[in-house]
Parts: C-alpha cells; sequence; structure tokens
C-alpha cells in the first residue's frame, strides 16, 4: 500500500516518505496507529494524486499543508514539507512550505521523531541519530534544547509525555533546559498543554512524566497544585509526604481500572486519583501533640480541581465527573462495617450516580497503607459495601417488577 503511494508520487516528480512517531514505533516494534507522511508536494498536487487512488480524501488543515485519506483499513496524513519561522512571543509558527525532506526533519521536536523512510526506495534517513535514540531510550532535541524549546515550549511537555509513555530518559541537556525554561510554557495555549497532559497521564508510566514536571518546575506552571502536595514531614514524621501517597493512588487506580468496564484507559479516573487530594495543603491544621488533621479537604479538593481543570479547557464533563470523584472520596471513611443504615448506603449510590464503579475505583486505590492489617480490613469494609450495594440494587429490582396488585387481586 505504502510503496503504491510511492511510485504514485514519484511518477509524478515528488518525494514522499513516511516520518515521525509512526517510523520511531516501527523501531520500537509498537504498533502505530497513524500513519504520517512528508512529501515535496504542495496541498493541491497532494489532493490530486489521492483522488484517483484513496477511497476517501479529506482537508485536515489544508492551510497547514496538511491532507488526510482513507485507502482500505489505513488512514494517512500527509503534509507538504515545511520550514517554520517562529515568533518568539508565542508558539504560533508561521507556516511556510520547505523543498527538503532535511530541512521539514530539522524543524522536529526530538531526533526519535525526526527519522523518516523514503518512498518506494525504502531508504532510511535519520540525520539526528534517532535510531540511536530509540536503542537507548533516550529523549534528545535534533538542535540545542534551548533554541529548541524556545521555538515551541510545547516540547518540554511532549518530552515528559513520551518519558511516560516509551519508558525513555530525556538527555541531561534537554532535562536542564526544561528547568531554565519551564515558565516559557504559560505562552502555549490551555488546550495544547492538557493534551498532553491528557496523553502522559492516560500512558503506562504516568510516574515518569509526572516525576518529570515536579522535577524541572513545569508542573508548577500547569498544575501547581500536583508540586504542593509535597508536604514536609513534621518532626515526628507523622505525616507522610502527599505527593508521593498521590503517585501510588494513581498507580493502584491502574491496576484496578479492568474493573471500571468502560473504555480503557480512562483519564477521568486516572486524573481523579492523582488529584483526589489536592486539597489537603489548604486545609491543613496543626494540632496539640503534632496530629495534622485536613479539614474538609474532599470540599475544597472538588473546588480547587474544578477550577485547575477550568484553566486547562477540560470539558465541562470531565471537569464534573473528576470534581464529583474528588468531593465524594472521602465518604467512605464513616463506613464501619454494618454501620451505614440503608439509606446512607442508597445516599452513596445516588450521589455517585453514574460514577458508582470510577468512585469505587478510587476508594479502594485510596484504602492503601503499608500497614498490611488496616489495609486488609478496609479491602474487606468495601467488599462488604459493594455486596450491601448490590443487594440493595437487586431488591429495588425486584420492588420495580412487581405488579401492583395485593395478594387477593393476585388470587382473583
Ligand atoms: P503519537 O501519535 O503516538 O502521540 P507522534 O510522535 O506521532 O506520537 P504527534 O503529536 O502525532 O506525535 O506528532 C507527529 C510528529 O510531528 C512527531 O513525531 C514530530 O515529528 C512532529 N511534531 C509534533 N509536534 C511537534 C512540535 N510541537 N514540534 C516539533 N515537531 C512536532
Ligand atoms: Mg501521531
Amino acid at each position: 500500500m505504502v510503496d503504491e503511494l510511492g511510485a504514485r508520487f514519484a511518477t509524478a516528480g515528488h518525494e514522499i516518505a513516511l516520518v515521525g512517531g509512526p517510523v520511531r514505533d516501527i523501531l520500537l516494534g509498537r504498533g502505530s496507529k497513524d500513519l504520517d507522511f512528508a512529501t515535496s508536494a504542495r496541498p493541491e498536487v497532494v489532493e490530486r494524486l489521492l483522488a484517483g487512488w484513496a477511497n476517501h480524501v479529506w482537508d485536515i488543515g489544508k492551510a497547514f499543508g496538511t491532507i488526510g485519506c482513507r485507502k482500505g483499513e489505513w488512514v494517512l496524513e500527509i503534509t507538504t514539507y515545511r520550514s517554520e519561522s517562529y515568533d518568539p512571543t508565542s508558539r504560533k509558527p508561521e507556516v511556510s512550505y520547505g523543498d527538503s525532506l532535511e530541512g521539514d526533519l530539522s524543524r522536529r521536536d526530538f531526533a526519535m521523531n525526526a527519522m523518516a523512510v523514503l518512498l518506494p526506495s525504502h531508504q532510511f534517513v535519520d540525520p539526528y541519530g534517532g535510531m540511536e535514540d530509540v536503542a537507548n531510550r533516550v529523549i534528545r532535541t535534533p538542535g540545542s534544547p534551548e533554541d529548541s524549546f524556545s521555538d515551541d515550549p510545547l516540547r518540554m511537555m511532549r518530552a515528559a509525555r513520551f518519558a511516560a509513555q516509551l519508558d525513555f530518559t530525556p538527555d541531561p541537556a534537554v532535562v536542564a533546559a526544561m528547568e531554565a525554561m519551564a515558565d516559557r510554557i504559560t505562552i502555549v495555549s490551555a488546550e495544547r498543554v492538557r493534551d498532553e497532559l491528557i496523553k502522559l497521564v492516560i500512558s503506562p508510566q504516568p510516574r515518569k512524566g509526572l516525576d518529570l514536571l515536579v522535577a524541572t518546575g513545569l508542573a508548577d506552571h500547569v498544575l501547581p497544585e500536583l508540586p504542593a502536595l509535597q508536604l514536609e514531614l513534621d518532626e515526628h514524621h507523622r505525616h507522610k509526604d502527599v505527593y508521593e501517597h498521590s503517585l501510588t493512588v494513581l498507580e493502584q487506580a491502574i491496576d484496578l481500572e479492568p474493573r471500571l468496564g468502560v473504555e480503557l484507559p480512562d483519564f477521568v479516573t486516572r486524573f481523579a486519583a492523582l488529584i483526589h487530594d489536592i486539597g489537603k495543603p489548604k486545609t491543613r491544621k496543626f494540632e496539640d501533640g503534632g496530629k495534622v488533621t485536613f479539614h474538609h479537604h474532599d470540599v475544597v479538593g472538588a473546588k480547587l480541581a474544578k477550577k485547575r481543570m477550568k484553566a486547562l479547557r477540560f470539558s465541562n464533563e470531565q471537569i464534573d465527573q473528576v470534581g464529583k470523584l474528588v468531593e465524594l472520596h472521602l465518604r467512605f471513611h464513616g463506613y464501619g462495617t454494618g454501620e451505614w443504615t440503608d439509606s446512607a448506603v442508597r445516599r452513596y449510590v445516588r450521589d455517585a450516580g453514574d460514577l458508582l464503579s470510577r468512585l469505587h475505583v478510587l476508594t479502594r486505590a485510596d484504602s492503601t497503607t503499608r500497614n498490611k492489617r488496616k489495609a486488609e480490613a478496609l479491602r474487606s469494609a468495601y467488599d462488604d459495601l459493594e455486596e450491601r450495594i448490590a443487594r440493595l440494587q437487586e431488591q429495588e429490582e425486584l420492588d420495580s417488577i412487581r405488579p401492583d396488585l395485593d395478594g387477593n387481586q393476585i388470587m382473583e
């Protein structure tokens, strides 16, 4: 299929190459959803060349030179070679077309994403040592990381995202540039930051990306409530680090995710797990004897979560869902086996609504403690609660199908 496309472009006197993510993913032995191509042909020509070949052709952003098409079960994106220049006060590149594959690759974010395979010759093009980087699992920029991140600060978020997604480690020079330029992320639109943050959170190793965001100071700009969870230990060392706890709860939630019965990975559950204690720093009270308490951190946390998600332009549905989970995550703390009345259990179910299975996962994930006996007690208490919920729901179903007749009427 790919060679057919290459031959078609070659006959018309144009270069075309598979580029970026799919080339990297082939080397990683990882399946790639999208097939991205770069070509010397201008968008009008690309459209014409695809018209007689693909099943369906559409304009993804002709202004940026990208045309999409479907051929059989494949979806392709074909972008005209670009050479971009940047306005230093904004991240919007001024698009100007380039005439060489090398020029196109030089403007890409990382060496591992700046590899190409020319078609139909299958010539491998790797001007920045991307293959070696993939072998070593490192993230490096094609040129100096400072210049690259100054051209487009979103690349710093992408570095953290790829670290989490691919289990790669950024080169020390990349980390240093992220530290030095973290505040430049503020010129990037909230939507683009959000999209990278989502990809990071739903990745296999979110801890790796989140630690990088926090260590470099990027998190101070995009999700400041997260580094704020690094509360100091009190002099009795009784006060656990809420940041570390949050990452653990996130990882537990990932382990429990298969119980959800929704399409996985589930961003809402994971993000709620990450920020469920977001209200703690603001509600912390030191009591006599060195005891630390958090007053209403569920309510305050839900507010903070919603505010942050709104600033990051999350959808209203996601904001409501995460906010509700944060607000309800403490409710179970009042549950000792048997102590909740049926109406308290019903209220729990009603308040959770369609978030019930996510709330189960979050609360179970949060019920972890190093004390094995305590952890086991919490687990069995939650099993008990879920059983009671199931019993009540069965009962309600029975009630709802029972005919509105009394015994005599039924006899009649
Ligand atoms: P995936 O699709 O698995 O998330 P990807 O590498 O394909 O990973 P995309 O965001 O789809 O990432 O971008 C496609 C390609 O475009 C990248 O591989 C990279 O070469 C280039 N690219 C994307 N964003 C940038 C950017 N901000 N700066 C420079 N190059 C970029
Ligand atoms: Mg892609």
